[in-house]
């Protein structure tokens, strides 16, 4: 049996895995891979692997950098099931029918360029038909249930505690009179994240394949983030300015919302004027409402008040026209918007207005690659080019890593531990954070690799 390091290896985007045995391969994630523009086309379309040569794919959630590029499949031809929780599965029909969109508009926009060049048209990297396709394979399970590939070959999907449906796979695998058990453990959760329950440990591995993106970081206590973000918004608008909030549709916008709902509640903040601004956002947060028993005990004592009415300070922005009013408005207002890392999305336009304002508040609430518009307004760097245009850096900068859905150096140490893993790969994280984890899981006696992208290990 072989482990396929396609993906996603050295760095927090494009994961792909891909686990052979028994005569059968399966998938595990087929993200999208995000950073400079020419590299990701190029990454993205041309998939280092043999479509026709996949079997089944596992799920592991609905982020993009882990399911985006599903649609790719389906434009070479792929039409086996694609397992995931049935969350995940809810979920990734609104990312990906969105991704598509993006791809399209992407594609049409590089077009009206080119067309002056009188170059080829550029093809957008999969369309919306692809992605209504792949949508289309899906195969929702549960947690705790096991799907087979072979009688010897089978995956049992448990919560990853990292976002909405997220989970972590144990394969189980008997070959060669061989038994083998792998756990795959990316995206990783925390313990005591406010909406969903603590990360499952698997255990008894002979091999545990783990993330390592904050492989030397350490996050403040998830329960300090909304005290952080409280004290933002006060100063900001005592000097009358915006919070801007780059944030994934998915799951930091309603961890967000409940957090701000939480302070109102609690007294701890004036009601205040709060906009999601972000169709996709919206229809995320609709499905926390559908998939109500997915979420974690403590939320749903307190949820019950939280529930679907959404109280009067709280906006969700829809039409074009409203999101122009609210990015030309002056007025002090807490801004929600996607995308996370601002390569997309309605952020732009908010940023594009206020990004040079000394009033206004920029915070980060999740990772920022490298490469992204959200890393170099993160570092500071000079040359911030929004749709073209160059901006000087005015506004605040703040970073709330309290509010990451990753696990920590020290939970990710914990994790490697319980597993009492024979073997331990360290994947998705960029050099840095991934060598830093290596030596610290080495220094407690564990046997660590750490593969390279496109690296088969045989076991
Ligand atoms: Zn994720």
């Amino acid at each position: 049996m072989r482990l396929h390091f396609v993906g996603g290896i050295d760095t927090v985007t494009g994961s792909q895995h891909i686990i052979e045995a028994n005569g059968k391969r399966v998938l595990r994630d087929c993200g999208l891979f995000q950073g400079r523009r020419k590299e990701a086309a190029a990454r993205n379309r041309d998939l280092n692997f043999d479509v026709d040569s996949i079997d089944a794919v596992v799920l592991s959630h609905a982020h993009v950098d882990h399911c985006g590029n599903l649609p790719t499949l389906t434009r070479f031809g792929y039409d086996n099931p694609v397992y995931a929780t049935s969350a995940t599965e809810a979920l990734c029909e609104i990312m990906l029918r969105d991704a598509a969109h993006i791809q399209e508009q992407d594609a049409a926009y590089l077009n009206q360029k080119t067309n002056r060049k009188g170059l080829d048209p550029i093809v957008p990297l999969y369309t919306t038909e692809d992605a209504e396709a792949i949508i289309g394979c899906f195969q929702g399970v549960e947690y705790g249930a096991t799907v087979g590939f072979t009688k010897d070959f089978s995956a049992r999907f448990e919560d990853a505690g990292h976002i909405l449906g997220s989970s972590v796979t144990v394969f189980n695998i008997h070959e060669n009179g061989r038994a083998f058990k792998i756990g795959y453990a990316l995206d990783l959760g925390r313990r005591d994240l406010p909406l969903i329950r603590d990360p499952y440990i698997m255990q008894n591995l002979d091999v545990l394949v783990m993330e390592s993106t904050y492989g030397s970081r350490k996050h403040g206590d998830a329960n300090n983030a909304s005290e952080q973000l409280r004290e933002i918004i006060v100063k900001t608008f005592e000097r009358g300015g915006k919070v801007l909030i780059p944030s994934f549709a998915l799951e930091r916008t309603q961890e967000i919302l409940y957090d701000l709902y939480s302070l109102v509640e609690e007294k701890k903040l004036e009601p205040l004027p709060v906009y999601v601004d972000s169709p996709m956002a919206n229809a995320v947060t609709r499905v926390f409402f559908e998939k109500w028993d997915y979420l974690d005990e403590h939320f749903m004592k307190r949820g019950k008040r939280y529930g679907p009415n959404i109280p009067h300070w709280m906006h969700f922005v829809s039409g074009v026209q409203e999101s122009k009013n609210l990015t030309a408005s002056k007025e002090p207002a807490v801004v929600i918007a996607a995308s996370g890392m601002c390569e997309h999305g309605r952020i732009l336009h908010h940023l594009k207005h206020g990004i040079e304002d000394p009033k206004n508040s920029i915070v980060f609430v999740g990772y920022q690659a490298a490469h992204t518009l959200g890393r170099r307004i993160l570092e500071k760097q000079k040359d911030i080019r929004i749709f073209g245009d160059e901006f000087q850096l005015g506004a605040e900068i703040h970073v709330a890593n309290a509010f990451s859905a990753h696990a920590d150096r020290d939970d990710l140490i914990e994790y490697a531990l319980e597993s009492k893993a024979d073997k331990i790969f360290l994947v998705h994280g960029e050099e840095k954070e991934r060598e830093a984890l290596a030596k610290t899981l080495r220094n407690e006696k564990l046997n660590v690799f750490t593969p390279t992208a496109g690296e088969v290990v045989e076991l």
